[in-house]
């Protein structure tokens, strides 16, 4: 923070970090209290099936309800836990609320929890067997939870990505490959990646109902999808109009603020029971009567 001459502090944000630099040492030593004490939270954001509007899963999203600064997202949290090495912490902490959450609406509803994984989760070997431990603290079965990587994060040590994946999905756990389409995603890497879903980046959904080349990409990584035997979501699914022309495209499952945004644990309960009776908007499932 800065203080300009009228005594008013103003917040210069690191590109890196969302912090100015000389307030990245004490968000790191506030994360680690945070990651000791109940100041994370999980919102989650609901995921649905393009077909028939039901809801298939919901990604667990972490915040940070920081005691001064209010609720900080990944952007501000996450470089800070990487600086920090508390990344392994981090995700344990968010997997044990998103666990915690999915125990409140399963078996009633079998909607699976997503959590998202770092860097320093995927070249953990013990990882398949923390998870396995945590699904049984929490009475889950091995179904009731997705795991999402991003490609990037893997290329650091693929081999043991691999290994790591796919024990994970040996024991049941779905997996996930996160923000598809950007970065280094490797044809030849994704053949031989354990691997239930993948995730649409949004860079390449956000056009589509108006830029026929991000249309032509989408169609041909839905068919790669499911020749791969891999369901496709659709992320950053922000107007009817993407929804509808991605469901024409063949995307099995959309995520996106135009569903619902991510919310509070409490609040997702009562977003599910009341899609689930049929009071969220209609009007966001395609119809293909017509
Ligand atoms: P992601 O996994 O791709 O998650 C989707 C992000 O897109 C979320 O941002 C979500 O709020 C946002 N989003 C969802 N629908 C829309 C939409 O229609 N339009 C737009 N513009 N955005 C939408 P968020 O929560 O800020 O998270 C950002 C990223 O931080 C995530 O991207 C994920 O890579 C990472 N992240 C979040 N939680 C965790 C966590 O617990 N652990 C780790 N390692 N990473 C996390
Ligand atoms: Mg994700
Ligand atoms: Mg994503
Ligand atoms: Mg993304």
């Amino acid at each position: 923070a800065k203080r300009t001459r009228e005594g008013v502090h103003v917040f210069v944000p690191d590109p890196v970090t969302g912090t100015s630099g000389s307030d990245r040492l004490r968000t790191m030593e506030e994360l680690r209290t945070a990651l000791d004490g109940d100041e994370l939270r999980v919102y989650l954001q609901p995921q649905m099936d393009m077909r028939d509007g039901r809801i298939v899963g919901a990604e667990a999203l972490v915040r940070w309800d920081h005691p001064t600064r209010g609720l900080l997202s990944p952007a501000a949290l996450l470089p800070a836990a990487e600086q920090a090495g508390l990344l392994r912490p981090l995700t344990d902490r968010v997997l044990e609320l998103a666990l915690a959450a999915a125990a409140r609406w399963w078996p009633e509803r079998e909607v699976p929890v997503s959590v998202n994984l770092s860097a320093a989760n995927v070249t953990d070997l013990d990882l398949a067997g923390k998870v396995a431990a945590a699904l049984h603290r929490h009475g889950l079965p091995a179904r009731a939870l997705t795991l999402e990587v991003v490609e990037d994060t893997l290329m650091a040590d693929p081999e043991r990505g691999r290994t790591v994946l796919a024990d994970l999905r040996a024991s049941g756990v779905r997996t996930s490959i996160d923000d598809y389409g950007t970065g280094y995603s490797s044809l030849a890497y994704l053949r031989h990646l354990p691997a239930d879903e993948l995730k649409l980046d949004r860079s390449l959904t956000a056009d589509v109902d108006r830029d026929p080349r991000a249309a032509a990409i989408v169609q041909s990584t839905v068919a790669l999808a499911h020749a791969l035997g891999l369901s496709l979501v659709a992320e950053g699914v922000e107007s009817l109009a993407i929804s509808t022309t991605l469901a024409g495209l063949g995307c099995d499952v959309a995520q996106g603020y135009a569903i619902a945004r991510p919310m509070p644990v409490d609040d997702f309960l009562r977003w599910l029971a009341a899609s689930d009776s049929g009071l969220v908007d209609e009007a966001l499932i395609p119809d293909f009567s017509q």
